[in-house]
């Protein structure tokens, strides 16, 4: 089957390789249906280290289900599946309190790889995976995009809004207009903010987040930014949502918040510097981490989606065939899509 490889700094690749089989009771194979880059693929894409032939780190899907071990109940073959980027086991106190995303039974963390490709083996797959009604057949294309969206971006915007707790009437500041900041603004709407500023410099980010539910955008940054968000909302804000990963985020969502205030953040981080002594004198709530997909595609993300009450694949502004996978990260990385969607044959 076909897969894509790194192949060297900027450049990505396809390589032949076995399909994967069932190893454990509760695996399950899926043929992918639709795929996609992440922002935090970038991160390998770019790195002039990455060793010839490297697996992808690509861990978003939806797809069907193929085959599955016998302790598998849940689905069966020919089910259509989000397939998450998490592996929560279901059972553990982290996802029993709704932290799937870091399930206890796994060290380190519990994400897929390799998932740009044809064939996936999915472990975890009893609890994990969420089944979506009916085939790819019976959706619209747009219908498929919101369906992908909640393997990853979807609900890691949820999850920024969730741990810094935004309630009902809170004005939100969003950092990062990517995919997952877009998604952010989308989460704070559901969650009932009375204002959400999204901090972007690009004109089509900026119109989408204002078509999803943010009341403004900032276009400065640092001290300028700080000083832009606080003159709109009167004051600092309740929450801040930092969907990047980079210092300069964190400490742009650290600055625009009034004492007391909550940071959440979903980027992954690139930095390990930030001291947590820094908060204590703005008395800041700090929460982060991977999403809980599962839970909330469960609880409320997939049918949020099917009603059509959120529309998040809107995110995907280009698609392509897996044999175009290298222009796919390609123009994602050189900002031309915010994010870019495989459709597999
Ligand atoms: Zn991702
Ligand atoms: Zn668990």
């Amino acid at each position: 089957m076909k897969s894509a490889v790194y192949t060297k700094a900027g450049q990505v690749g396809l390589a032949s390789i076995e399909r994967p089989q069932i190893i454990e009771a509760d695996d399950a194979i899926i043929r992918i249906v639709r795929t996609c880059v992440c922002g935090s693929d970038l991160w390998s894409y770019r790195n002039p280290e990455i060793e010839e032939g490297h697996r992808n780190s690509g861990h978003e899907a939806i797809g069907i289900v193929e085959e599955v071990g016998e302790n598998v109940t849940t689905v069966k073959s020919g089910d259509f599946v989000i397939v998450p980027f998490t592996h929560g086991c279901g059972e553990c106190d982290a996802c029993r309190a709704g932290y799937d995303g870091t399930c206890d039974r796994h060290i380190g963390n519990n994400w897929s790889d390799g998932v740009q490709a044809e064939y996936i083996r999915f472990h975890y797959a009893n609890w994990a995976l969420i089944k979506i009604p009916g085939q790819p057949s019976d959706y619209t294309e747009g219908m498929l995009k919101s369906l992908l969206t909640l393997a990853d971006v979807m609900p890691t915007g949820y999850h920024a809004a969730r741990v810094a707790n935004v309630q009902k009437g809170d004005k939100v500041v969003v950092i990062g207009d990517g995919a997952v900041g877009q998604c952010a603004v989308i989460a704070a709407k559901m969650r009932g903010a009375s204002q959400i500023i999204l901090m972007s410099r690009h004109e089509d980010r900026q119109k989408m987040a204002l078509e999803s539910g943010a009341t403004a955008v900032v276009a400065e940054r640092g001290q300028e930014g700080i000083a832009k968000v606080r003159e709109i909302l009167g004051g600092g804000a309740d929450a801040a949502l930092e969907c990047v990963g980079t210092e300069a985020a964190i400490d742009q969502a650290l600055g625009v918040l009034h004492n007391g205030g909550r940071l959440g953040f979903v980027g992954v981080p690139h930095y390990n510097n930030r001291a947590l002594g820094s908060t204590f004198a703005q008395n800041i709530s700090v929460a982060g981490g991977s999403a809980s997909v599962t839970t909330y595609d469960k609880q409320f993300l997939l049918k949020a989606v099917l009603d059509g009450d959120i529309n998040p694949g809107r995110v995907f502004t280009s698609s392509y065939k897996l044999e175009d996978i290298d222009q796919a990260y390609k123009d994602m990385d050189e900002r031309k899509t915010i994010k870019s969607m495989i459709v597999m044959d």
